[in-house]
């Protein structure tokens, strides 16, 4: 067999791989690439010979191109390389009582979102299952001795846009990586065919969709998929989606200044979360190259956050952990493309301007 990335064979390859060894090889390097999150090398259980082998036909499939450290180490976040030049990004958030890992699911975006360094970018290509999995493994590394409890599908990339592979990786963390379902969430920017298909998984993940508009106008703008599944289909999918599964749908609204954020974008948010019974995460906007409007300003967050509870909308305002280190959907590799035209800066204030783009 020739080389091929450790997470993307499967136990039957693998299986296959090691034919001529004792029967329990397979399970013992599956357990130790998944539940042990070791590279064969480590593998100490291992005959020495075999583990070099090993080493050598499985290898990882990422590379690490950067590290940044923030939080006093709380919050790292990896750039990593993919085997065609490919980059993604990885982040960990390691708080009191939970440790948790943003994954991405595609190289690039195809969604076009206004204000997403990522969807700025275009897509590039879908991840492996494989290519998922290894990002869980990564940061299971990193966090020892604490273990990683969640993982959020919130990295670069729409991951109903890529729904076998993200599916795929989704069990295989479950299953073979060990951390649970219930444990796990999807964010989509409200593909409503991928919505349905998951309410019909027999896994009980939570789904976390990025409204950041509740009146088809707006989102239209800011979310370009609106326009293929306007609010109304997405509604019912979503509602579609809680009464299958009984889990709990959150909300994620990034808070754009003067955008979404006045008194009016709120009571039209709660009209679409509280039937839902929806939790809302509210999130300052992070500054991108592409997209020259602010984040909210930390008081009005706070007021939008007062509004919704009073309306009966649980509300939760989202830490900005590892500002300083862009720990946020797809700013690292924004950076780098800044760098590579270093006339797309911040230019703050061409508010009106920025929401005619689309
Ligand atoms: N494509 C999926 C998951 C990845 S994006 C989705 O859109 O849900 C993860 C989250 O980051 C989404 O809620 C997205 O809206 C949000 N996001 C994107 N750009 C952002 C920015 N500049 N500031 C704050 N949140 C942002
Ligand atoms: Fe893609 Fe999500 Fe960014 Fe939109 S917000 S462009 S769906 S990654």
């Amino acid at each position: 067999m020739r080389a091929r990335a450790a997470y993307d064979v499967s136990a039957d390859e693998l299986a296959a791989l090691l034919d001529g060894q004792p029967a329990y090889r397979a399970r013992q390097v599956w357990d130790g690439l998944h539940r042990r999150a070791l590279r064969p090398a480590e593998m100490s259980d291992l005959p020495l010979e075999l583990r070099a082998e090993l080493d050598e036909l499985l290898p990882a499939a990422l590379s690490e191109v950067e590290r940044r450290t923030s939080d006093g180490g709380g919050t790292v976040k990896w750039l990593f390389g993919l085997h065609d030049g490919r980059r993604v990004e990885t982040v960990l958030m390691a708080y009191p009582g939970r440790v948790t890992v943003c994954v991405s699911t595609q190289a690039g975006c195809a969604m076009g979102c206004a204000f997403c360094a990522t969807g700025q970018a275009g897509f590039d290509r879908q991840l492996t299952a494989g290519e998922i999995v290894e990002q869980v493994v990564a940061a299971v590394r990193a966090a020892r001795p604490r273990r990683v409890s969640n993982v959020v599908f919130m990295g670069m990339g729409e991951p109903l846009a890529n729904y076998e592979r993200t599916w795929a990786a989704v069990e295989r963390i479950h299953g073979d990586v060990g951390i649970s379902a219930r444990h796990l969430t999807v964010s989509t920017v409200g593909l409503v065919p991928g919505i349905r298909r998951l309410a019909a998984e027999p896994l009980p993940v939570n789904l976390a969709v990025s409204l950041h508009a509740a009146n088809d106008a707006l989102r239209d703008r800011l979310v370009p998929i609106n326009r293929r599944y306007p609010l109304g289909e997405l509604a019912e999918a979503c509602a579609a989606y809680v009464g299958a599964t009984g889990r709990r749908l959150s909300i994620e609204w990034a808070m754009i200044d003067g955008t979404n954020d006045r008194p009016s974008d709120m009571a039209e948010l709660a009209r679409f979360a509280r039937p839902l019974g929806a939790h809302v995460n509210l999130i300052p906007l992070n500054a991108t190259p592409g997209y020259p409007v602010r984040g909210s300003p930390p008081l009005r967050v706070a007021g939008a956050r007062q509004e919704l509870e009073r309306l009966g909308v649980r509300t939760t305002i989202r830490s900005t952990r590892g500002a300083e280190i862009d720990a946020a959907c797809g700013q690292l590799a924004a950076r780098a493309l800044a760098a590579r035209a270093p006339d797309a800066g911040t230019r703050p204030g061409h508010v009106v301007r920025a929401l005619r783009v689309r």
